[in-house]
């Protein structure tokens, strides 16, 4: 594998730029490349798509992937679970021996915030209990090792 194959970006790919400092790095969506020799790179203006932008462009001197999800360049989606609304989870508090299963609801500053008594969001009242601990489960037999097969 050469070092010297660029990347290739999509129009409306969410990219990070960059001219002398990349410090100042911003998040932009890609919008073509410019044969300007320094500011190859072409971003619509202000964090707008193609769609949003009315045509305003700016023209930077790098661009580099970035996970589509996390926004970061080394994806941290696999290091810290995401969940769904509603998604089924094992949370507990102190002791994982007294864990249970839950509704995901929402992360807080303080814990992981769950719907309370095994309800979703359907169901709950808006009542929620706040966990230490969250992983994920099966979402069929409610396992962290999946014993439906
Ligand atoms: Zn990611
Ligand atoms: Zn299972």
């Amino acid at each position: 594998m050469s070092n010297n194959v660029e990347p290739v970006f999509e129009n409306d790919e969410l990219v990070l730029v960059w001219n002398n400092d990349k410090d100042c790095a911003k998040l932009q969506y890609f919008g073509g490349y410019s044969k300007s020799e320094t500011h190859r790179f072409i971003c619509w203006c202000d964090g707008r798509t193609s769609s949003t932008t009315g045509g305003y462009i700016e023209h930077w001197k790098n661009c580099a992937k970035i996970c589509q999800k996390c926004e970061k360049q080394v994806c941290e989606c696999n290091t810290k679970p995401t969940f769904k609304d509603d998604e089924l989870v094992l949370v507990w508090n102190e002791k994982k021996s007294t864990a249970e299963l839950r509704y995901f609801r929402c992360i807080l500053s303080n814990g992981i915030s769950c719907w309370a008594s095994g309800k979703t969001s359907f169901t709950a009242n808006a009542l929620f209990q706040v966990y230490d601990n969250c992983v994920k489960v099966c979402q069929e037999c409610g396992k962290e090792e999946c014993e439906c097969k």
